[in-house]
């Protein structure tokens, strides 16, 4: 059975979209069977695993509206050896189409209960708000994988977003948990990074992943290529920290 995360934070910029295709590419190039879900009308998660957004038959869009299943939607990323249930502009119109439609908020779950057997890990890039789409990928998960830099008002922005898990949790998911905090675009020669990194330690133990990513030129150009910077350039040390994640989620979910 698949294990379904979002890749989810309010804020923009902090690095959800960044995690969710080098996640995809290093569990995948460690063997696991991956789907990345692209909710984010942006598309980036999409054009950054190789697929044009802007040529896509289906979508996840359609998907969601109940047009097309997930195995007809979804396509190969090329090169990336994980699938793409891609997305577009088209997605920003759904809010509102969903309104008036029955179960709007598990669409998505039900749709991805097709191709629950066909994968191990199911990846939901989250847009940078609490729209009906972030909670379609909430009430669809298993887990929430928070990416977070180490900046000063970091435990301030956190506050929201566990008090939306904690309601979706109580109303509508109850497998819902926070899976982990991962600490992104790290640059441990900053003091202030070092003292949040462990004022979260302090805070969330645990619930911290182990795996740091560092802050890493070649995961921000890998995009331009249409790849994920495990792809793009394999030695690269924010690469290699991915892949460290993946080998992380892999064993975290034996115990989930
Ligand atoms: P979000 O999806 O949360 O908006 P992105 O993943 O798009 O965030 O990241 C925002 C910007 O930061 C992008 O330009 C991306 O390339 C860059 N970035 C993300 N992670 C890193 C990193 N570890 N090192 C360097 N640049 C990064
Ligand atoms: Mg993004």
């Amino acid at each position: 059975m698949a294990k379904i995360f979002c890749i989810a934070n309010q804020k923009g910029g902090v690095g959800k979209t960044t995690t969710t295709v080098n996640l995809a590419a290093g569990l995948a190039k460690i063997g696991q069977r991956v789907l990345m879900v692209d909710l984010d009308p942006q598309g980036n998660a999409t054009m950054g695993s190789g697929v044009d957004k802007r040529q896509l038959a289906l979508s996840v869009y359609d998907v969601l509206l109940g047009s097309a299943s997930v195995r007809d939607a979804a396509v190969a990323g090329e090169q990336c050896g994980y699938r793409v249930l891609g997305a577009n502009r088209e997605l920003a119109g759904a809010e509102v189409e969903l309104v008036d439609l029955e179960n709007r908020e598990k669409r998505l779950k039900n749709a991805l209960a097709e191709v629950a057997q066909d994968y191990d890990f199911v990846l939901v890039d989250c847009p940078p708000s609490l729209s009906m789409l972030t909670l379609n990928g909430l009430c669809a998960a298993h887990g929430v994988i928070v990416p977070m830099q180490c900046e000063y008002f970091a435990l301030e922005g956190l506050t929201d977003l566990v008090n939306t898990i904690k309601q979706v949790h109580a109303n509508l998911n109850r497998d819902l948990q926070i899976i982990g905090l991962l600490r992104v675009m790290f640059d441990p020669r900053i003091t202030l990074q070092q003292q949040v990194s462990e004022q979260l330690k302090d805070h969330f133990g645990d619930k911290v992943f182990n795996t740091v990513i560092p802050r890493n030129v070649r995961l921000a150009e890998a995009p331009s290529y249409g790849l994920p910077g495990v792809v793009f350039d394999a030695s690269a040390k924010g690469s290699q920290a991915f892949v460290a994640f993946a080998h992380e989620m892999v064993e975290r979910i034996k115990t989930m």
